[in-house]
Order: C-alpha cells, then sequence, then structure tokens
C-alpha cells in the first residue's frame, strides 16, 4: 500500500496588527507568521474509497471539522478522483493554542495527496485558492518559513532574510476560540504602531535589535482579559530575559532567546512555576505545558 508521509510544522505570529472588519465577516489584518519546528506528522495511505482520520489525540475531530479532512475532500471534488485516503496524525502540536494545528495538517495533506495521486495539473494558483477555502492560515503552511500575511492573512509575501532563533513556547492548559477572540476585539479603540514595513526590517536581524518594541498582537488584551494568566506567564518570560508575546487567538506565549541554553532554562523554571500558579491550579484544567522550539525555515513538507 502506498504511503506519504508529511512534516506539518507549527506557526507563531511575530506581529499580528486587526486593521478593520469586513463585509465577509472577517478581520482585515496584517500579520507575519513564523514557522518553528514543532511538528506533526500526517501519514497518507491509500485507501479504495472514503475519507478516514486517525488521531488519538483529545480534542481533534475525527470526521468533517477535521480540516484535514475537509482537504482532502477539497481534493476529490477538484479532481473528480474515484478515491479514498486515511489520514493519520499523529500530533504534537497543541490544540486550539494559537499555533495553527489545523491549518497545518489541511496544508499537509494538499502536500501529501499532491505526491499520492500525483496531481501535476493542479496549478500554483489553483493550489493557492484551495487552500484559502479552507482557511486563512493554510496557504501560509504551503510556503513556511516567515512571511507576511495581509488582507484575511491569505495575501503572502515570502520574507527571506531572517536569523534564526530558539523559543520557550508556554501553553496554558485553556482552549481559546479564535472567533471569540476576533468578535470580542473592540476596534474602536484605535492603536498607534510602527509601519509594518519597519517592524518587517527591525526582525531582519537577530540579536541586536530591540524586539521588544516589534513583537505585537492586537489579539492579547482580549485573551488576557479572560485569562489573566496568559499576561503573568508573558511577564515571567520577559522577568527571565525573554522578549515574550502571545501567538494568534492565544493562549499560547511565547518567548525568544538567542541562545538554546537560554530558552531551555526559562523553561524549566516556568514549568515548574506553572503547578503553583493560582489561576492555573483553579482552573482545574491542568497544568499546561511547556515546549522548548526553533524557527523552521519550511511549511508542509513530504518526508518520506
Ligand atoms: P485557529 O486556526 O482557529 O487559530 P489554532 O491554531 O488555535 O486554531 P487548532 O489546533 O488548529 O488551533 O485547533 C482549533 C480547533 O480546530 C480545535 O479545537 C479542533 O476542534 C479543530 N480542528 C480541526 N481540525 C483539526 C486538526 N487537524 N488538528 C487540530 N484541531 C483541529
Amino acid at each position: 500500500m502506498k504511503e506519504i508521509k508529511v512534516l506539518s510544522p507549527a506557526k507563531i505570529n511575530l506581529f499580528l496588527k486587526v486593521l478593520s472588519k469586513r463585509k465577509d465577516g472577517y478581520h482585515e489584518i496584517e500579520t507575519i507568521f513564523q514557522a518553528i519546528d514543532i511538528h506533526d506528522e500526517v501519514i497518507l495511505r491509500e485507501r479504495k474509497k472514503g475519507i478516514k482520520i486517525i488521531c488519538l489525540k483529545e480534542g481533534v475531530p475525527l470526521g468533517k471539522e477535521n480540516l484535514a479532512y475537509r482537504a482532502a475532500e477539497i481534493i476529490l471534488k477538484e479532481t473528480h478522483l474515484q478515491r479514498g485516503v486515511e489520514i493519520e496524525i499523529k500530533k504534537k502540536i497543541p490544540v486550539a493554542a494559537g499555533l495553527g494545528g489545523g491549518s497545518s495538517n489541511a496544508a499537509a495533506v494538499l502536500v501529501g495527496l499532491k505526491e499520492l495521486w500525483s496531481l501535476r495539473n493542479l496549478r500554483k494558483e489553483r493550489w493557492q485558492s484551495l487552500a484559502e477555502e479552507l482557511g486563512m492560515d493554510v496557504p501560509f503552511f504551503l510556503k513556511g518559513g516567515r512571511a507576511l500575511g495581509e488582507r484575511r492573512g491569505e495575501e503572502l509575501t515570502l520574507l527571506k532574510e531572517w536569523q534564526p532563533f530558539w523559543l520557550t513556547v508556554v501553553i496554558p492548559a485553556s482552549k481559546v476560540s479564535t472567533a471569540w477572540v476576533y468578535q470580542s476585539l473592540n476596534l474602536g479603540l484605535t492603536r498607534k504602531r510602527k509601519q509594518t514595513k519597519i517592524i518587517i526590517d527591525d526582525l531582519k536581524t537577530w540579536p541586536g535589535k530591540d524586539w521588544s518594541s516589534v513583537l505585537y498582537n492586537r489579539l492579547e488584551e482580549v485573551t488576557e482579559k479572560r485569562y489573566p494568566h496568559v499576561k503573568r506567564i508573558k511577564e515571567r518570560l520577559q522577568a527571565l530575559g525573554g522578549i515574550a508575546l502571545m501567538s494568534g487567538s492565544g493562549p499560547a506565549v511565547f518567548g525568544v532567546f538567542p541562545e538554546r541554553r537560554q530558552a531551555e532554562e526559562a523553561g524549566a523554571i516556568i514549568e515548574e512555576e506553572l503547578d503553583s500558579t493560582p489561576e492555573v491550579r483553579q482552573s482545574g484544567v491542568g497544568k499546561g505545558e511547556v515546549y522548548i522550539a526553533k524557527t523552521f525555515s519550511g511549511g508542509a513538507r513530504v518526508i518520506q
């Protein structure tokens, strides 16, 4: 049986500015995506018919609500092929954390099916629009590395010039709905920010620039209000020498460090402290997780 294995990386947002609400319900944003090396593995196996998802991780849907399922469905519809596929997702990316796991898995299925079913006739622009149909973060995972996302996040400009760095990624146990965060955002309160072009330039070099005035996420104000421990974790990462920010709609918080050792030391301290954080204990949903990660220069890609 033919089998394709695809690496499906997570992302963080180094910058996320919300410009306005659009008529289609989405928001107009400017964001800088950065792929990181926390990744799932998506394994595709041929099947006569039907789409079957296998995933042991709690919270990951196994039916049509799974973005990986929808990615396979959209390809079947596009190509009119009479085939099926089994999609096994070995999940390492924390779910509903703001790290883009579902979108990355969808991109991984597109990339994997292209290979499994030898889909040579679909043009590049068509892959982009199928990815957009699946979700506004999906196109980024077809490219990976670092990219500026405009409009709803789907219009991408690949940013090639950047230095790798290390991260401590802290995942408080609370799950956050992206839709809720955007709905709760008060756009009446304007925030003055540096021009995005200047931010992109500032982010080219590391270390050497003061990234604390550069990293920014407009959605923090919403998530932090409801989950104060997100702010507490961010402040702890800063006190430990990192430059910290919430990713996407959260609740994942990351601290940026130039050296692996610094990220690991901060991670070990935070891990211990998570146990004694009152909000975390009171939430009764477990204590959360800490990961040490590095920036990643690719996107979803076939590894076997
Ligand atoms: P968003 O893309 O909404 O910002 P996120 O990056 O914060 O999401 P995901 O891990 O993609 O987080 O999960 C968001 C929700 O998407 C989950 O609660 C889950 O119900 C659903 N979901 C659908 N497909 C997947 C998938 N393949 N992996 C994980 N979650 C998925």
